[in-house]
């Protein structure tokens, strides 16, 4: 279901489905999460068991109960639909259409993914694999979840590490509306994009808006790097504990532009407990004149007075 986005702080945190998938919300919710960000199946696994219509109303009426609002999931790891092997190609194009079908049918917002992987071929090849790709998918499939291309560190043949990559998957995208992107914070820094100090946030930012334009920004995970500045690794930390640092998160979180854009966090975690320090640390750093858009949700609970 797509809940009414009120400039109000929209974050949350990765919530683990072992126990199922309607606990992720309710963990989600007692962490004070306004949105959070899901697997609908194994990550590591091409195929999930199938949904119960049992399962698929439960998940939904705990959502509509509860105050998070946009929810988005995470494909698989194994899915490259830009593979130039036709028979990863075609299973991967299946398992796509699959977990969109399955958001849909959850009525999940989003689906992030992993742009592909060039492996043998070149990027070029592989980024217009990749638009083909999404077109037969939305070709073939009819849903009202998004699609979200997530920025990638540019790890050993990944694509999706530079603005212009996105920008040349989106421009061969035959519906549009049904396709955006996921900016991680943690990826970008990996490939080069500093966020760290008020300039570089800026040129950061404007780089985006120019090459690929805000209107597709759907969604931003946050996440600290424990790998320098173009390093092109992909290392998560906790907030402020990396390359990154607070003031690169402060910026963030005070961005009017960014506002009403759902923040998912994404740190290395052994329970709830760090993401409650995560998100306690996130909401302080939101100043005076924006606290209403923390007052007005169950994050407020972590404000320090
Ligand atoms: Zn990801
Ligand atoms: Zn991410």
């Amino acid at each position: 279901m797509k809940k009414n986005i009120n400039p109000i702080l929209l974050l949350g945190a990765h919530m683990p489905i072992a126990k199922g998938l309607t606990e992720a919300i309710e963990d989600g919710e007692s962490l004070g999460c306004t949105t959070i960000q899901i697997f609908t199946k194994s990550s590591r696994q091409w195929k999930g068991k199938t949904l119960s219509q049992s399962n698929i109303s439960a998940f939904k009426v705990r959502h509509k109960q509860s105050p998070i609002g946009p929810i988005m999931a995470h494909a698989s790891y194994l899915i490259n639909i830009g593979s130039p092997n036709p028979i990863t190609l075609e299973k991967s194009i299946d398992a796509l259409r699959e977990e969109l079908r399955r958001c849909d049918d959850l009525g999940v917002d989003f689906l992030v993914f992993h742009p592909g992987s060039a492996l043998k071929s070149s990027e070029e090849e592989c980024i217009n694999k990749i638009a083909e790709s999404i077109n037969i998918v939305f070709d073939t499939i009819k849903t009202t979840s998004t699609l979200l291309l997530e920025t990638t560190a540019g790890q050993g043949s990944n694509v999706g590490y530079t603005f212009e990559h996105l920008r040349d998957i989106i421009k061969q995208i035959k519906d549009k509306s049904r396709i955006g992107v996921c900016l991680d914070t943690c990826h970008i820094y990996a490939a080069g994009y500093d966020l760290s100090n008020e300039k570089s946030y800026n040129n950061t930012w404007a780089e985006f808006e120019k090459i690929v334009g805000l209107r597709y920004l759907k969604a931003i995970h946050l996440n600290d790097s424990a790998q320098g500045l173009g390093s092109k690794k992909d290392r998560h930390a906790h907030i402020g504990k990396g390359q990154i640092g607070i003031e690169g998160f402060r910026l963030i979180m005070n961005d009017p532009q960014l506002f009403n854009v759902p923040k998912i966090l994404e740190t290395p975690k052994d329970s709830l407990k760090e993401d409650a320090i995560n998100l306690s640390l996130l909401v302080n750093l939101v100043e005076k004149n924006n606290k209403e858009l923390v007052l007005k949700t169950p994050l407020k609970k972590y404000i320090k007075k």
